[in-house]
């Protein structure tokens, strides 16, 4: 009988010498999952051993996970700043960085006369608009992707978290889906540039959409794109929060001058005090 302690050193083992960063760690979840159990309730079986259907759905995690399979594909779920959210192929997976941007969404939003409207655009999995309709009773979002896996992430979300009543999930390119200008706009769009994604992370680069990821020669096709529109669909005195590549800040925020005249755009840092989210604001 082999048990539950043996199979998590050989799994961490595994890991390891699979080049699995936090391997021990990795081989806990990987157990965790299989039996559905927390971490002190699968320690407290140690000496136990699993049924064959559990080796074996374990084993299946473990080699997905050895070809680079994101953790939080093989889990299914994630945390983002307070709320958990369903994960899958097809859409990004919500990352820290982006958490920053929330919370400067929220920090305006509160100082804004509600009930507020709020564009969440290229949602993937709902990530930025759920968090803030999480936290913010009085707004409405509406949250727009143009991919069918990322709307169907997003729905699921929405409704797993009880937010269906303020937030609608629209189908379309962009600003297009929008029925109107909005108090604030927030987004993610992809910045990364075409020549670096070969040397993003293999978990990135072979499992994440590319594109959510893939931003053009220089990053910006996008964003240039979505950019030429926002004065179409923010009000007076609306704001818009774009996450960014710390290095392509300076050629954003000139673009943005450029296309949203008289706005003021200023820069917030991420959690490792990186450059990262471009706020524009629209004259009133
Ligand atoms: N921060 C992401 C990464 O580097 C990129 C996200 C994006 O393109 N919007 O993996």
């Amino acid at each position: 009988m082999t048990t539950f302690g043996q199979l998590l050193r050989k799994t961490e083992r595994r890991f390891a010498v699979g080049g699995i960063g936090d391997a021990r760690i990795e081989a806990d979840l990987v157990w965790m999952t299989t039996l559905e159990v927390s971490r002190a309730e699968l320690y407290a079986r140690m000496a136990d051993a699993p049924s064959d259907a559990e080796a074996q759905s374990a084993e299946e995690l473990i080699q997905r996970r050895l070809r680079h399979e994101p953790t939080a594909y093989l889990l299914g779920h994630r945390e983002f700043y307070n709320i958990d959210l369903l994960v899958g192929v097809g859409a990004l997976i919500p990352r820290p960085d982006t958490e920053a941007l929330v919370e400067e969404a929220l920090r305006i939003a509160a100082g804004l006369p509600a009930p507020l409207i709020i564009a969440d655009v290229g949602c993937g999995t709902g990530a930025i608009g759920l968090a803030i309709a999480a936290n913010l009773p009085s707004v409405h979002v509406y949250a727009t992707d143009l991919y069918p896996a990322a709307l169907d992430l997003a729905r699921r979300n929405t409704d797993r978290l009880g937010l269906a009543e303020r937030v609608d999930v629209l189908e379309g390119d962009l600003l297009a889906p929008l029925p109107g200008p909005v108090d604030m706009i927030t987004t993610n769009l992809p910045y990364v540039e075409s020549g670096e994604i070969p040397t993003l992370d293999p978990e990135v680069r072979l499992y994440e959409p590319r594109e959510a990821l893939d931003g053009g020669d220089d990053g910006l096709d996008l964003i240039r794109r979505f950019l030429v529109d926002v004065p179409r669909y923010l009000k007076p005195s609306g704001v818009l929060l774009m996450e960014m590549d710390p290095r392509q800040i300076a050629r954003a925020s000139a673009f943005a001058a450029d296309v949203v005249p008289g706005a003021s755009i200023r820069i917030v840092q991420d959690l490792t005090r990186r450059d990262r989210v471009l706020v524009l604001e629209m004259s009133a």
